[in-house]
């Protein structure tokens, strides 16, 4: 039992359904959880107090998509520049090198990086498993719990191979009976639904080009009996539309749709390339869609039209994607990127900066299924970024001062998670910076050194 008050904030930028910004407000937290926004009185007390006039607070920022392993393979390929086809196919064979300390060291550093940069809940899709996998996602498990941050694994499958006229190599496909025991293990294992959960499951084969038709359907009916998400890539390519069409007869939405997969408990990675009628039945349905713009841009897939998404009252995410196509794993860098890629596409009024903060919290929330993060109000997690307006970065924003941090990407001085500091003075609490990244720079080698000499065999 321990209740916390962040005084006197120099502004508490709620996005709450009014989106209310408060001047000198306090949060009072309880437990992990917000009891109260606004003044508080003098008599109340708490058992730690801290001064937070320098700080603007927002709510922790969460992340809809990512591959974590892939912070292994950071900047690998991409100096020239490969579509998602191509760059798939170069590092396929890479990832099938992977094993449980690599697993276990990305896991943490791409989380770290992620509350480094005012995020607070992640989901990570992971869908490489081969031979010596079965403790992937219990290595994930225990590697967020260190970290600190809500964590949203999901057990991500292929079963179609390139024997099969997939895009994956065999090695890293399984039979559709292990992913599908597996999904039912790891969900009973360690899903937990409750509100304040730090950990859940759902489960997300890996795109109409590497996952089975019987796989997708298969996977649907055990997310629903299991009442956990679904998730998969979505339309991100014109190559994915046209395999799509060659080979199952009709468009990735189309397809999804065939496999009972456009509802409510669903969300997209993606959507670069939909048709009107496909946003206007995401509308209908609830379907979400987590928006990885930086991604998008670096293998070239297209600009996704999240104005129109929005206008069609469709809930969207934040993603910043696997770090082999971001390269890193900087949230609030994602919010500047949806501001600029949404302009880019649609002109300057596409995207004000608010809205793109509400992508990352309550669009966030939504494509994970929570009510209970992603907004600054009592009753919700106390899940929080603070940020130094008397920061350097932050000197000359006074006038908008959420304009400016996001606009600026300004990196977070405090993060907390249920009321629980996971960064403080811009830095890790739980973990040792300079340890972690020496881990993940093993892991890295060992995991190229394995594919170079698997390659000169
Ligand atoms: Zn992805």
């Amino acid at each position: 039992m321990s209740s916390l008050l962040l005084a006197n904030l120099r502004l508490v930028v709620t996005m709450d359904d009014e989106g209310r910004e408060l001047s000198g407000a306090s949060i009072a937290n309880q437990d992990g959880w917000i009891t109260r926004v606004g003044e508080v009185s003098p008599s109340d007390r708490f058992d730690e107090t801290i001064d937070c006039s320098r700080f603007v607070a927002i709510p922790g920022l969460i992340n809809a998509h990512h591959h974590l392993y892939q912070t292994l393979t950071r900047g690998f390929s991409q100096s020239v520049g490969l579509g998602l086809f191509d760059w798939l196919t170069l590092l396929y064979p890479i990832w099938a090198g992977l094993d449980e300390e690599m697993v276990y060291a990305s896991t943490q550093t791409g989380l770290a990086e992620l509350a480094l940069s005012g995020c607070t809940t992640s989901a990570d899709h992971l869908y490489v498993f081969p031979p010596g996998s079965d403790a992937f996602l219990d290595a994930q498990a225990e590697a967020a719990g260190a970290v600190g941050l809500r964590f949203h694994a999901t057990r991500g499958s292929m079963d179609l191979g390139q024997r099969d006229g997939g895009l994956p190599p065999d090695s890293i496909t399984q039979p559709r009976e292990v992913i599908l025991k597996d999904s039912e293990r790891v969900v009973q294992r360690y899903h937990d639904p409750g509100p304040g959960s730090m950990l859940r499951i759902g489960l997300a084969p890996c795109s109409p080009f590497s996952a089975t038709p019987e796989l997708m359907l298969e996977t649907a009916g055990l997310a629903r009996e299991m009442e956990v998400r679904l998730h998969t890539h979505l339309a991100e390519t014109l190559d994915e539309d046209e395999y799509s069409r060659r080979e199952l007869g009709v468009g990735p939405v189309d397809f999804l749709d065939r496999v009972s997969w456009l509802e409510s408990d669903v969300w997209l990675a993606h959507c670069v390339h939909l048709q009107p009628s496909h946003i206007q039945m995401f509308g209908e349905r609830r379907v979400s869609v987590a928006h990885c713009p930086t991604s998008n841009m670096l293998l070239g897939s297209g600009l996704a039209p999240v104005r129109d998404l929005l206008n069609g009252n469709v809930s969207v995410g934040l993603g910043v994607d696997g770090s082999a196509s971001n390269d890193g794993n900087d949230l609030i860098r994602e919010v500047k990127q949806a501001v600029l890629s949404a302009r880019a596409r649609d002109g300057a009024g596409a995207m004000p900066v608010r809205q793109a903060l509400r992508l990352a919290t309550r669009g966030g929330a939504a494509c994970l299924g929570r009510d209970d993060v992603g907004c600054i109000a009592a009753g919700k997690a106390a899940d929080l970024a603070l940020f130094d307006a008397d920061s350097l970065v932050m000197a000359g924003t006074d006038e908008d001062l959420v304009a400016g941090l996001v606009l600026i990407a300004a990196r977070p001085d405090s993060v907390y998670v249920h009321g629980r500091p996971v960064v403080r003075n811009g830095h890790l609490v739980r973990l040792d910076e300079e340890a972690l990244a020496a881990r993940q720079r093993a892991s890295s080698r060992l995991l190229l050194e394995r594919w170079r000499e698997g390659a000169s065999l």
